[in-house]
């Protein structure tokens, strides 16, 4: 067995994108096709609160149709079979993590499958469409309801328990992110000063690349499963 103790692994949208999910920064992605400015601002929601529940609505119905992959399996299986405590960060706001039976997880940019009532903070489990005349059953106020998604201009979630987890962890694994979002791309470089081995499996070098000790490319549900087995057996 290795002798790692603490992995705190980062996984993005090139994990999802095999379970047929869309990327939101590549050529063909979401943002190719929409505007941030319209659809995912705080701003937009105040401006034309339809126009952006309608986006997320469409997102929403795509993560209820998806499946994990077996890169997600793996990473359920690392985390279920190593010894040591296994974090995992995702900046997908899809359910596949836990899907795939991942226990210790922290959504950073929220999650499209539940809705947050911009009111009063309640947050509940959503699977249908939000629309803008929805009252909430906490505070009874309608206008609210919105997903519980981190929009560009807030601050993602649970940063601290984030930056806690890096400082301890003994290796840092970069999963399917590009590594040009913030304060994402940031994350390698605390596990490493904080002296992790850092590992990037992507697709292709990501624009982080420098940061990590080592870099293994190519499909995520080839190159996770086999850097998994890898770990749980060496
Ligand atoms: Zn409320």
């Amino acid at each position: 067995m290795t002798t790692y103790e603490r992995i705190v692994i980062l996984t993005g949208a090139g994990l999802s994108a095999e379970s047929g999910l869309d990327t939101f920064r590549d050529q063909n992605g979401i943002w190719a096709k929409h505007n941030i400015e319209d659809v995912a601002t705080p701003e937009a929601f105040a401006r034309d609160p339809q126009t952006v529940l309608d986006f997320y609505n469409a997102r929403r119905r795509s993560a209820r149709h998806v499946r994990p992959n077996a890169a997600h399996v793996a990473l359920a299986r690392l985390e279920a079979d190593f010894p040591g405590s296994v974090i995992t960060v995702t900046q997908n706001i899809d359910p596949l993590h836990e899907w795939a039976g991942t226990k210790n997880l922290i959504h950073m940019h929220g999650e499209i499958l539940k809705a947050l009532c911009a009111h009063c903070g309640a947050r509940k489990p959503w699977e249908e469409d939000l629309t803008v005349d929805l009252v909430c059953d906490t505070c009874h106020r309608a206008g609210g309801m919105r997903p519980d998604v981190v929009w560009f201009g807030e601050m993602p979630y649970r940063m601290e328990e984030i930056y806690d987890a890096l400082g301890a962890c003994d290796l840092f694994i970069s999963v399917g992110t590009s590594g040009n979002v913030y304060p994402a791309a940031g994350l390698v470089a605390e596990a490493r000063a904080a002296g992790a081995y850092t590992v990037e499996l992507n697709l292709e070098p990501s624009e982080g690349i420098s940061m990590f000790a080592e870099a293994i490319h190519g499909k995520a549900t080839v190159v996770v499963p086999a850097y998994v087995a890898k770990l749980l057996n060496s």
